[in-house]
């Protein structure tokens, strides 16, 4: 069993915390808004009052924040109430630049890091299913084992280098983007062609260019239902992030210029706070 607090109990955060509890772990959580944190008393978490209250006993801490500046500002509420030996988590996606502040932080505290951002979404996250990918010193390993097997199916270790589990965490976005606007564009297209959209899905079920994802964002859009899994406008938020990386990288942005486009042209018709399946509604249906 180990102390674990979680700063951060939004969708990942919460779902995590459960996954957490339910594997025997000790848990104290902390939220800005204070709403979102008090339901998992319920769940057996404790719920501070504050985030440097929530630290105190921990050897784990995970922030679980929206992006780098919430994270910074977070942790330096923490850093003089920073319980001795604990190793901290940093869950949250703040790209390559981010991470960077993230070393710079902790090493000018003497605070033990991972950066340790997560694949998966809601449903992952509450299941105890993300894919945890991890890099920074393997001296830290044994430390987190425990509770990451609690939050995740499997954690990956990246490598030693701090930072670069939060590169391939762009990788994939990146990725993730480029299949939820694909869809988009093609449910968009069959409607556009006066056809039911349906039978794009049904057409590429079980082949080769098929994914449960691309079902899953594709019965979302056919649906209506955007209750969010990741919100659009956090994609927006990724979408930058790997846009700066590609431009450190030397690739090509033209593919993550046109899906940022589009993600803004969704926001900005009120879809922000929805899924980011809602994206379909810039593509013209
Ligand atoms: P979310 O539900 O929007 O939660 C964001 C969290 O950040 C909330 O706890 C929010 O507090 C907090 N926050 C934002 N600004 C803050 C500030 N200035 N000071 C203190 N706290 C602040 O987002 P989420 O989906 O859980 O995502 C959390 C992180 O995980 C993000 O970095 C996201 O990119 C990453 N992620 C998300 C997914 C996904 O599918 N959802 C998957 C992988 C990674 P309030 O409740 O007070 O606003």
């Amino acid at each position: 069993m180990t102390s674990v607090a979680v700063l951060g109990t939004g969708i990942m955060g919460a779902g995590m915390t459960r996954s957490l509890l339910r594997e025997g772990h000790d848990v104290t959580v902390w939220n800005r808004s204070p709403e979102k944190a008090k339901p998992l008393a319920e769940d057996g978490a404790t719920v501070a009052d504050s985030a440097a209250d929530a630290v105190a006993g921990a050897e784990v801490v995970v922030t679980m924040l929206f992006d780098i500046e919430p994270v910074l500002s977070v942790m330096a509420d923490v850093a003089e109430a920073w319980p001795t030996g604990a190793v901290w988590a940093q869950c949250s996606t703040v790209g390559v630049e981010g991470t960077r502040r993230v070393e710079s932080f902790a090493a000018e505290r003497g605070i033990d890091v991972l950066d340790a951002p997560v694949l998966g979404t809601k449903a992952p996250a509450e299941n105890g299913k993300l894919v945890f990918l991890v890099s920074g010193p393997s001296a830290l390993r044994d430390r987190v084992a425990a509770p990451f097997e609690a939050m995740g199916a499997r954690t990956q270790w990246v490598s030693e280098t701090l930072g670069d589990a939060s590169k391939l965490k762009l990788a994939v976005n990146a990725w993730i983007g480029a299949m939820v606007n694909g869809v988009a564009q093609s449910i968009a297209l069959a409607r556009g062609l006066g056809l039911d959209a349906q039978q794009f899905l049904d057409a590429v079920d079980g082949q080769a260019v098929d994914s449960p994802y691309v079902q899953l964002k594709g019965k979302a859009m056919l649906t209506g239902d955007y209750t969010p899994s990741f919100e659009l406008d956090g994609v927006i938020k990724d979408t930058s992030l790997i846009r700066d990386a590609m431009t450190e990288a030397g690739t090509a942005t033209t593919l993550a210029d046109a899906i940022a486009d589009r993600l803004r042209a969704a926001s900005e018709a009120g879809h922000g706070e929805e899924d980011m399946a809602a994206v379909v509604h810039a593509y013209g249906t």
